[in-house]
């Protein structure tokens, strides 16, 4: 395998084979370039066809925001940035895409992308500015009754850190398909009682953590039990009764994108299920570590849990 080292590029593996076939000489051009130096570099994409072009949905993303990536060209391709990287899937038009998440915790800033695409035995890398914009998180005080003699306690942190690392393996895998759809949904009508990112303090504790979804809930004053929609296409990942969480659903949109809905009443969907955007997952509900009936819906890319409402107000530009 061989690595890119090129500026801004990490690690980046390609088949071996990319070093050992030649593109066909069969052109003019072809010949000239044959007379060239031999040098071990790759060729370049853009050499046999259009310049590889990659765009941004916006110029920049909140802390836990998200941006989507598109290119022109390219069967398969890798993105470079925070650190991080996450593969290019071909998307329905043509070239290729992915979401790019900006977590909690990245700094606030100027940052790049570099995107490289590869077709046959072609590649090509163009890096991509973009800026993070300091997110002011809200800060709420909770109030969690004990629980019932014989119940266990949701705010035990072996339990909470048990059901976490349940999630955080799930969300780290990256299935081959690509399901979702442009725009995503709204999974339920209602208010939004609870914000992504923010910070909160139970039963009277230390502010801390960062909220991992959006809360929505039926208006005070209807009755709760409103249907949970699926936000996009995908495969169910996990369909359980969890302590915190309650009963949860857990969506694999492909491309390591998942969405999560917690504290239904019930589920009508199992692990294995395809679902198609729309379709009815479970109902509104109070299990698990609830102050009432309502939906905990979030949203992870490659790991990194975003802002759901994010992907449904038009904000980051898809
Ligand atoms: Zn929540």
């Amino acid at each position: 395998m061989l690595g890119l080292t090129a500026a801004g590029v990490s690690t980046l593996a390609w088949p071996a084979s990319h070093l050992l076939e030649r593109t066909p000489a069969k052109v003019p051009a072809e010949e000239a370039r044959a007379q060239e130096p031999v040098a071990l570099k790759l060729p370049s994409l853009s050499a046999d066809g259009p310049p590889l072009e990659a765009s941004l949905s916006a110029t920049s993303a909140f802390q836990g925001g998200a941006l989507r990536l598109r290119t022109n060209i390219g069967q398969s391709g890798l993105a470079s940035f925070l650190g991080r990287s996450v593969s290019l899937l071909p998307a329905p038009g043509g070239g290729l895409e992915a979401y790019l998440a900006v977590g909690v915790l990245d700094d606030p800033g100027q940052a790049s992308a570099a995107v490289t695409v590869a077709s046959g035995t072609l590649t090509d890398t163009v890096t991509l500015p973009f800026h993070i914009t300091e997110t002011d998180w809200t800060v709420d005080y909770i109030t969690i009754p004990p629980p019932q003699p014989g119940d266990p306690d949701p705010l035990d942190p072996a339990i909470v850190r048990a059901e976490a690392d349940l999630l955080a393996s799930l969300y780290a895998a990256v299935s081959p398909g690509r399901y979702w759809v442009e725009p995503w949904m709204r999974p339920m009508d209602g208010v939004i009682t609870g914000y992504f990112g923010e910070q909160r303090s139970y039963n009277g504790g230390p502010v801390g953590g960062h909220h991992g979804g959006t809360d929505i809930a039926t208006p005070i004053g209807q009755e709760p039990g409103a249907a949970i929609k699926a936000a996009n296409h995908g495969v169910v990942a996990l369909s359980e009764r969890l302590i915190v969480r309650g009963n949860m659903v857990v969506i694999d949109h492909g491309g390591g994108v998942f969405s999560g809905y917690a504290h239904m009443s019930d589920r009508t969907v199992a692990a294995g299920d395809s679902v198609a955007q729309g379709d009815v997952i479970g109902t509104e509900g109070a299990t698990g570590l609830v102050t009432g009936a309502h939906l905990h819906w979030e949203i992870a890319v490659g790991g990194i849990l975003v802002d759901a409402l994010r992907w449904i107000d038009g904000s980051q530009g898809f």
